[in-house]
Order: C-alpha cells, then structure tokens, then sequence
C-alpha cells in the first residue's frame, strides 16, 4: 500500500476551488461559497488555495477532508475519487519517498498560517455572535461589555482575515509570524472566553 502517493498527487495538483467547481459548488470571484455542511443561505465557506474554512459551522480541511465529507466516504476513497475525477496520474508502484525528519520551512509557514487563520475565523464568529447576543434592546439598557468588544474588535479582525485571504506572501507572513502580539492577545482572549461563565445579555 502506496497511501501517501495518493494524497500527494492530490495535494500537488488540484486546488480547493477547482475541487469545489467539480464537484458542483459555485464559487464566487473572492473564493466564497454556500456552505455544502449546513443550511447556508448566504455564501459563508471561504475557499483558500489549501483549505477551506467555514465562518457559519466552522467546518474546515483540505480538499480531500472536503470530498470525504461531502460524499460521505473515507479520506483514502475521496482522494481515489479525486485523482479519477480529474485523470491524474500517479505511480501505485513507485517507491514511497522517504519520510522527512523535519518539516521543510514552507510547512512550517503552511501551519503557522492555518493556525493564524483558525484563531482569527473563531473570535470573528463570536464577535459576530456577541453583536446580535448583546445588542441592546432599550435605549435605556447598559451596553454590555462583549457588544462593546464585538464594536470595536470585528473590523480589525476581519481586516487581518482579508489580509490572510488575498494579501501578498510578505503580509501573510508579517500576520502570521509568531512574534504578532495581535495573534498572540487574540488566542489568549480565546482562551479567556472559553472558561468565562455564561453571561446574560440583561446583567446590570
Ligand atoms: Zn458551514
């Protein structure tokens, strides 16, 4: 069994959006798309080179987690089914390359930016939450501090994701370096937010 050789191949030669297009997904000019794995009414699956990302269910993976999820079907049987779809050609036969001790810069950058992107994607989902969660009701209601947050913290979050989405490798790279204190305070409110009680939208 050649398992790797087949993930390979796919990874090396079809893109996420071309997946998507096979397989009879719309994808719009800024990589966005109805959502295949919830009740999407609007397009809210941004589609990278690599991966995909849902804002709605949170639903994310490369091409082949995507086949497999949308089939219903194993990984190994998504990426068969890939490589027949698109007529690739791989060598069952040929030696497995020999597995890499460290990981090349390039995955290591890869990581660090699929970590940076899911970081960004969840606070922007619960800032998106929290306008609607806390938005007051009343002139009179005090503004709850998460609406406040969720105000002054989405357009910046959504800024450093469009960044992340289409800006050049440099800017990329200055976003997703480990030295960003931006990433850094974000994941830690993360952190903070998870062990945070519930908080009702009318507390005084
Ligand atoms: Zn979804």
């Amino acid at each position: 069994m050649k398992a790797d050789s087949v993930f390979e191949v796919v990874k090396q030669s079809v893109s996420m959006k071309e997946v998507a297009e096979q397989y009879g997904l719309e994808v719009k000019r800024d990589g966005m798309v109805v959502c295949p794995f919830h009740a999407d009414k609007t397009p809210s699956m941004k589609l990278n080179k690599d991966y995909y990302y849902c804002f709605g269910c949170g639903a994310t993976g490369d091409a082949i987690d995507f086949v497999a999820r949308l089939f219903g079907i194993s990984t190994r049987q998504a990426g068969e089914k890939i490589v027949a779809d698109f007529g690739l050609q791989y060598d069952s036969k040929a030696p497995r390359s020999p597995p890499r001790k460290t990981a090349t810069k390039a995955q290591i950058a890869k990581q660090r930016e699929l970590y940076t992107f899911r970081v960004l994607a969840k606070y922007f989902r619960v800032l998106n939450r929290w306008l609607t969660e806390y938005n007051p009701k009343n002139p009179e209601d005090q503004i709850h501090p998460r609406f406040m947050e969720a105000v002054q913290r989405k357009e910046y979050v959504e800024y450093l994701l469009d960044v992340l989405m289409s800006g050049t490798p440099e800017e990329k790279a200055e976003i997703c370096s480990e030295r960003n204190p931006d990433i850094r305070r974000i994941a830690h409110r993360l952190t903070q937010i998870n062990h945070e009680k519930p908080q009702t939208a009318v507390e005084r």
